[in-house]
């Protein structure tokens, strides 16, 4: 659930109270949310190592340690990051503590049990394959276009294969295709150059505007500070199961595109 905007919201909120801090302890309470290496290695080496910045790749969280091993966390479905004192009572879903000095502490909180954790030495053996960064300068529309070149997939199903584009899933796929006005099964090599260029600068406009709603509070997604994201207020689309189009009032549709849940309105967005 939390993408682009969700991560890059907890980067955002995270890194002052985190950068510059040393971690004095790490508490697993579901052993399985660590990936790499042995849960022992990994608490083992993490502490006393100090935190020297906050990075997001896609939908992954990157912590540099002074170790120059970084640690790696994925927030999958329903994960969270929040920070509390160190005397804080974990509520039942947080699955693991890392304590820092001045008596703070980071509590990853995932009620299903998918979120990830890795310490590894070189970050790119897990975000190496990642597709272009869709806010940095490097992605302009003649990328995207070129990327898009001979893609025989449904143009929603690229937008989600992290290969392809990082850091958008599910609910920005879809707001971003509505805003361009191309329908989700259209096959990537189909768009015309004028459509990749709108299709370009709606998941810009999309994203950039929910980093600034800090992220989308639809389900278990929430900020650092325990409150939630607002972005989900202004989806003209995701999450609007049962409803009209905002823009000419057609009953929105859901298909299932590749094994995904995709709302889109069958007026603005004709069928290819
Ligand atoms: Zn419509």
């Amino acid at each position: 659930m939390p993408e682009l905007p969700e991560v890059e919201t907890v980067k955002n909120e995270l890194s002052p109270y985190v950068v510059g801090h040393r971690i004095t302890g790490v508490t697993l309470v579901w052993e399985g949310i660590v990936k790499e290496p042995s849960v022992q290695e990994f608490c083992s080496r993490l502490i006393e190592q100090r935190i020297t910045g906050v990075a997001r790749r896609g939908k992954y969280l990157i912590f540099s340690l002074t170790s120059d091993e970084v640690l790696i966390i994925h927030l999958k479905m329903t994960g969270s990051l929040l920070l509390k004192p160190a005397s804080a009572e974990p509520d039942k879903f947080i699955r693991a503590i890392i304590y820092l000095d001045k008596e703070a502490a980071l509590h990853f909180r995932d009620p299903r049990k998918f979120g990830v954790m890795r310490l590894v030495e070189d970050k790119n053996t897990v975000v190496g394959r990642l597709g272009p960064e869709p806010m940095e300068a490097g992605f302009t529309p003649q990328l995207l276009l070129k990327r898009l070149n001979n893609r025989t997939a449904p143009i929603k199903a690229l937008l989600c294969d992290q290969t392809f584009i990082a850091g958008i899933g599910n609910m920005y796929a879809d707001e971003a295709l509505f805003a361009a006005r191309i329908h989700p099964l259209r096959s990537g090599k189909s768009l015309s150059r004028g459509e990749v260029k709108r299709l370009h600068s709606t998941i810009r406009q999309i994203l950039s505007a929910a980093i600034g709603n800090k992220g989308a509070s639809t389900d278990t997604y929430f900020r650092p500070d325990g409150t939630r994201g607002t972005a989900h207020f202004e989806f003209k689309v995701a999450h609007r199961r049962g409803q009209s189009c905002l823009v000419c009032g057609t009953p929105l549709e859901r298909i299932v595109v590749r094994n995904r849940g995709t709302y889109f309105c069958p007026t603005c967005q004709p069928e290819p």
